[in-house]
């Protein structure tokens, strides 16, 4: 009887969500538009594979499910969630929201894989676990990896090679930034501002240097900074999977930790993460608590990515007196996440063109996606690989020294596809190179924990 119960409340549970995409779906007129500007369609060229093949899809989605539920799932599954179609649907057709709730029913439908299981609700819900592994791998990377790009100083880790492929990475961190400092809460100084600061999965365990740069942008300026030292996963791999119950989870357990702190603004260096908070988040209010439902609409009006944050709150003033010029080339890629999702595309490159010492350089197809798009990269490794190379060429291009990007995930993503055409071109965070231009003597950042 129990079980009959629960049997039906999770059909009901699915029926609602078919009528919530119906709705959406009779938005799209099948212009076709999405065409020109989907990432993926750009190299496969299979109507199948844009917005509007998939929008078709849907339109029998009870009667896909039915026939062959892994074969709907894979085609799903060959989008980035880049969001280019949703930007430029004269329709206004939300296919971000439509393709999220789809993948939720196909993955409520017919269960997750085991190794995502894993992942999504045994290791991302425990960073301290996460931070054990860093060390431990960090520590000991010397013995598995090979020198993969000797000019970009990556590297090539053959035991991973099942679930990574022959990707490129740089060196591992030894420590992850919330295991070096724990716990930060610092008053705020001479800009009366305090934040919240989500330095995101890959500033945290990987890429330490933006998370610490971060840092140094907030002590420069006089900003306080709250941050719990056990903040776990912003749900985005979970949601993407349409694992909903674990990405719930996640989002509540940061409530959890954010819910007595006191904070003008939440600011992350990570664009993926960011916009994951300040939209995903607030997508889904309606299934949280009354309280959390009050800490989420707060986030989403005070989410903020590092680069905006400094340009538009902070209003950094560049000497442009000491400035010189010209002696590094930079570019810089237009993250999906920030520029689609968020709109935020001047303040990082208004950053890097007053930076002391570099020459600011467009490169064509700067918003064009790098095929990363998160798990994507690892589960179509060879779409995301051809996407990937005509970013590559774009950036080469401009023949630059350095590519900026304001999201690991992409950071991640160029540097292997540089790495693995064996280029010479490193891959920095706007934050970083900001940070690296201050005066150092001005910045302390070793004593940051009260
Ligand atoms: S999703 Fe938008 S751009 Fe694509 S076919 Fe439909 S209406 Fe046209
Ligand atoms: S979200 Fe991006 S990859 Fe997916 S269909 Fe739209 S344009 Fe193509």
């Amino acid at each position: 009887m129990k079980q009959k119960t629960k049997k039906n409340a999770s059909l009901t549970g699915l029926a609602k969500q078919l009528l919530a995409i119906d709705d959406q779906l009779t938005g799209c007129m099948h212009c076709g538009l999405c065409q020109a500007v989907c990432p993926v369609y750009g190299v496969t060229l299979k109507e199948t594979d844009v917005s509007r093949g998939k929008i078709v899809l849907l339109e029998n989605m009870a009667y896909e499910i039915l026939k062959d539920a892994d074969e709907l799932s894979e085609r799903l599954d060959r989008c980035l969630l880049c969001g280019s179609c949703q930007t430029n649907c004269p329709s206004g057709v939300n296919t971000i929201e439509i393709f999220l709730h789809a993948r939720r029913l196909i993955t409520e439908y017919k269960g997750l894989n085991v190794i995502k299981k894993i992942v999504f609700r045994f290791i991302l819900p425990h960073p301290k676990l996460m931070s054990f592994f860093i060390a431990v791998s960090g520590r000991f990377q010397r013995i598995f990896r090979r020198k993969a790009n000797k000019n970009m100083g990556t590297f090539e880790f053959p035991v991973l090679r099942p679930f990574v492929g022959k990707r490129h990475f740089q060196p591992l961190a030894t420590k992850s930034f919330s295991a070096k400092y724990g716990k930060i809460n610092t008053l705020s100084d001479k800009s009366g501002i305090k934040v919240a600061f989500f330095p995101g999965c890959l500033p945290d365990k990987l890429f330490v240097k933006v998370s610490e740069a971060t840092m140094k942008v907030f002590e420069k300026n006089g900003v306080g900074v709250f941050m719990p030292d056990s903040l776990v996963c912003c749900g985005i791999p979970n949601l993407a999977s349409g694992d909903y119950a674990s990405f719930k989870q996640l989002v509540k357990t940061n409530l959890n930790l954010l819910e007595n702190a006191e904070f003008d603004y939440l600011v992350s260096p990570c664009a993926t993460c960011i916009s994951n908070i300040k939209e995903n988040w607030f997508r889904f209010i309606k299934d949280f608590t009354s309280a959390e439902q009050k800490l989420i609409e707060k986030i989403h009006y005070r989410a903020m990515d590092i680069t905006e944050f400094s340009v538009d709150i902070l209003n950094v003033k560049f000497d442009i007196q000491e400035r010189k010029s010209g002696i590094k080339k930079v570019t810089y890629h237009d993250s999906c996440h920030l520029k689609k999702t968020l709109g935020i595309f001047t303040q990082p490159r208004e950053i890097l063109k007053n930076l002391s010492g570099l020459e600011f350089v467009e490169m064509p197809e700067a918003d064009r996606c790098c095929g990363s798009g998160g798990s994507f990269t690892l589960t179509q490794h060879e779409l995301a690989n051809k996407i990937g190379q005509r970013k590559r060429n774009s950036i080469v291009s401009v023949n630059p020294d350095i590519v900026a990007a304001a999201c690991p995930a992409c950071m991640l993503q160029l540097m292997d596809m540089l790495s693995q055409n064996g280029d010479n071109v490193e891959v920095k965070h706007v934050i970083e190179l900001y940070a690296e231009n201050m005066n150092n003597q001005q910045t302390g950042f070793t004593d940051l924990k009260t």
